[in-house]
Order: C-alpha cells, then sequence, then structure tokens
C-alpha cells in the first residue's frame, strides 16, 4: 500500500486505505503536531513503520502534557521545519548536541537572517561559549535534543553545567527539541539506562572528557567525579505550563548519542 506524497496531494487528499494512519500534509500546522512523510511505502520499511506508530504515541501524549510533537521522516525534512518557525531577527540559543550538527541544522541556521549564538563556529572560545550559554537563558528560540523520550511523551536529560535543561525548563520562549527515534524508550528507568550507558560514554569522548563510562561503556557512579563528570542534574520533564512553548521534532532517523 502506497502512503501518497505530502508534496503531490494536499490534506485529506492522500488515498487512505483501512489500517493505515493518516499521512498529514507538509503544510499542516506546526503547532497542531504532525506526522509529516513524503512518498514511502508503509510497508516496505519495518523500522520506518515502528518509528512512525511510536510518533503518533508520542505525540498524543506530549499534547496531553501542554507540549507539541511533529514526526518527520528525515533530517532534511526536519531541518526545512524547524528554520521556517523561527522568525527574522530571533536570538537563538544552541544546546550541546551532536544531533543538530549531524543533521545539517546548525549549518541551516547559519544561512538564515537570525542572531545565532553559534557556540560551534570555527574559532570560538571557551569563554565566548559560557556567555553564550549565559546568553541563550533569555534567547527567543533555544534549540536542542534530548537523551531520551518515552512513549509516553516524557522528556528525560542529563546535564553536566545545566545551561542546557535550565533552557528547557524556563528562560527561553520557546525550545524546539529534534530528536532521532533511536532516543525513544519505553520508561523513564529506561531513558536514565540510555543516558548511562550510551549517551554520556559517547558525549564524554565527543567533547574529550575522560570519564569511567568513557573507558569502560557503562556508569561507575561512586568513581565519576567533577569536574569530569558530565552528568551533574537529572531532570524530568513531564509537562509545559506554557502551552506549547516546547515543540519535539522526532526524526525517523537515528541521530546523535
Ligand atoms: S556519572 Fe560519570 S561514569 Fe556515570 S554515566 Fe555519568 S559521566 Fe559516565
Amino acid at each position: 500500500m502506497k502512503i501518497n506524497c505530502c508534496h503531490t496531494k494536499g490534506v485529506g487528499e492522500q488515498d487512505q486505505p483501512h489500517g493505515v494512519s493518516k499521512i498529514i500534509d507538509h503544510k499542516t500546522s506546526f503547532s497542531k503536531g504532525a506526522v509529516i512523510m513524503e512518498t514511502k511505502d508503509a510497508f516496505s520499511n519495518p523500522k520506518e513503520t515502528i518509528y512512525k506508530n511510536q510518533a503518533e504515541q508520542i505525540i498524543k501524549n506530549l499534547k496531553r502534557r501542554n507540549m507539541t510533537g511533529i514526526y518527520c521522516e528525515n533530517s532534511e525534512i526536519a531541518v526545512r521545519e524547524i528554520c521556517a518557525k523561527i522568525p527574522d531577527g530571533a536570538l537563538v540559543g544552541l544546546g550541546g548536541s551532536e544531533t543538530i550538527i549531524e543533521s545539517g541544522l546548525v549549518d541551516a541556521l547559519r544561512k538564515m537572517n537570525i542572531r545565532l549564538l553559534d557556540r560551534y563556529k570555527d574559532g570560538v572560545t571557551r569563554d565566548e561559549v559560557n556567555e553564550m550559554r549565559r546568553t541563550g537563558l533569555l534567547s527567543d528560540v533555544f534549540i536542542a535534543s534530548s537523551n531520551a523520550i518515552t512513549a509516553d511523551g516524557q522528556l528525560v536529560n542529563q546535564d553536566g553545567i545545566g545551561n542546557r535543561v535550565a533552557c528547557m525548563i524556563f528562560g527561553p520562549k520557546r525550545v524546539i527539541l529534534m530528536v532521532g527515534m533511536n532516543k525513544v524508550v519505553s520508561t523513564v528507568e529506561d531513558a536514565v539506562a540510555r543516558i548511562k550507558t550510551t549517551a554520556a560514554p559517547l558525549d564524554s569522548i565527543r567533547v574529550n572528557v575522560e570519564t569511567p563510562c568513557s573507558r569502560f561503556g557503562f556508569c561507575k557512579d561512586p568513581h565519576c567525579t567533577p569536574p569530569n563528570r558530565i552528568c551533574s542534574q537529572l531532570v524530568v520533564i513531564e509537562s509545559s505550563m506554557s502551552p506549547d512553548r516546547i515543540t519535539v521534532v522526532l526524526v525517523g532517523e537515528e541521530l546523535g548519542y
């Protein structure tokens, strides 16, 4: 069965066989939550089918929690969607994230007419990055990923410094989180396990900090102390007081750690 291309047919124009979830047109309002796909055979790729089914569930649960979710089948679409939601001249902060780099989002943001706090640009100093972290707390839009998201829509993150989780909770007017479907887990406990066995070891290596998990591949908490320890704050976002302040852009790919 074919799911039709959102660029060739409008909303409601798709052929809609029984048992196939409705695919909402690319132009569907970002703020309402949507599953955004291009031409795709729903049953030729089991992984994508599972991603889409999981995403539909998560989007519903995010809505219950006063957050917005959308699903994009690949990074290219996700980057386009995210950029389209950032107004000209906006002050845009970035959280530490491999996802936003490897997806091409940071490169795309650099081409926009915005005030980007570009912590990844060549030659930036540690002091400048720290100042961007502080300025980002009052940005118009803050962009990052999430270490994990549960099927119930809880966002689970662990920070070393804390600016990223602080921005997610309060400060920036709008928060956009780009999350590869490899970060979907069943429970908060699974999310923490994912952080300790996948995100923290790989992130330690990415930021060139020697931690027990970067050597062994799993957490050895009693032997991990600052300043190298990159797990200092564990934050579970259960809901948002401001409607649609937080948008989660789920991407049907493996992205980041
Ligand atoms: S507490 Fe230390 S060893 Fe454990 S996951 Fe975090 S950085 Fe790694």
